[in-house]
C-alpha cells in the first residue's frame, strides 16, 4: 500500500442534494441525545458491540465494547474518535457513530474474530480534504470523511475485495474498493458502490 494514500470519496456529492450533510449531520445529532442512539437498521437488541481498531502509522488503538444494552458507550466514542483524528492537523471531531457500526457488521460478515482493522484515513477537515483535493483531481471537494462518517480502512488478514464484497452485500453505506492501495471506503452514508 502506498504510504499516505487515501480515497478521493466519488460518489457522495452526486448523491447528496446540495445541503444534504447538514441536514444529516443534524438529524444524526438529534437521534444521539434520545435514549436509544442506534440508526434503524442496527436497532435490534442483542449482544455488545466490540471493535477492534488500530490507527495506521501511529498505532493508536481502541479494543473493546462500544455499543451495550441499546446504548454508545460515550467513553469508547470518545477513544474511538481519537484514532479516527485527522493526523495531518491534529483534529479530533465527534464520529458518527453508525460508522462503527457498519464496521462492526462487516466485521461479523467478514468472520474476522479478534483482527484489528487498520485505520488509514477518519475524520478530515475542510482543509485536509482541500489539499487532498488539490493534489488529485479525484478527490471530492464534498466528502463523507468531512462529516465523520467514513473511514479508508482494511483488515489485513483479509483481501480487500472480499472486504468490499462482503461490505456491498450489507447495504449500509458507501463502498469503495481502492483495490491498487489494498484498502476499502466505508461510509454510513447513502447506499452505493465504487
Ligand atoms: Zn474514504
Amino acid at each position: 500500500m502506498r504510504h499516505g494514500a487515501q480515497c478521493p470519496c466519488c460518489g457522495a456529492e452526486q448523491i447528496l442534494p446540495r445541503g444534504g450533510f447538514t441536514t444529516s449531520r443534524r438529524g444524526f445529532l438529534a437521534a444521539a441525545v434520545g435514549t436509544l442512539a442506534a440508526a434503524p437498521a442496527f436497532a435490534q437488541g442483542g449482544a455488545p458491540r466490540v471493535l477492534h481498531v488500530r490507527r495506521f502509522v501511529t498505532n493508536d488503538s481502541f479494543s473493546g465494547v462500544y455499543w451495550r444494552d441499546g446504548r454508545y458507550d460515550r467513553e469508547a466514542l470518545r477513544q474511538l474518535d481519537y484514532v479516527f483524528r485527522d493526523l495531518s492537523a491534529a483534529e479530533t471531531t465527534p464520529m458518527d457513530p453508525r460508522l462503527f457500526d457498519v464496521l462492526w457488521q462487516v466485521a461479523q460478515a467478514v468472520d474476522s474474530g479478534e483482527e484489528y482493522y487498520e485505520v488509514i484515513s477518519g475524520y478530515r477537515t475542510p482543509e485536509t480534504n482541500a489539499s487532498n483535493a488539490q493534489r488529485s483531481r479525484r478527490v471530492s471537494t464534498v466528502s463523507l470523511h468531512m462529516s465523520g462518517m467514513a473511514a479508508d480502512c482494511r483488515l489485513p488478514g483479509r483481501v480487500s475485495l472480499e472486504v468490499a464484497r462482503r461490505a456491498a452485500d450489507l447495504q449500509l453505506g458507501g463502498v469503495g474498493l481502492y483495490r491498487r492501495d489494498g484498502f476499502v471506503h466505508l461510509d454510513c452514508g447513502p447506499v452505493r458502490r465504487w
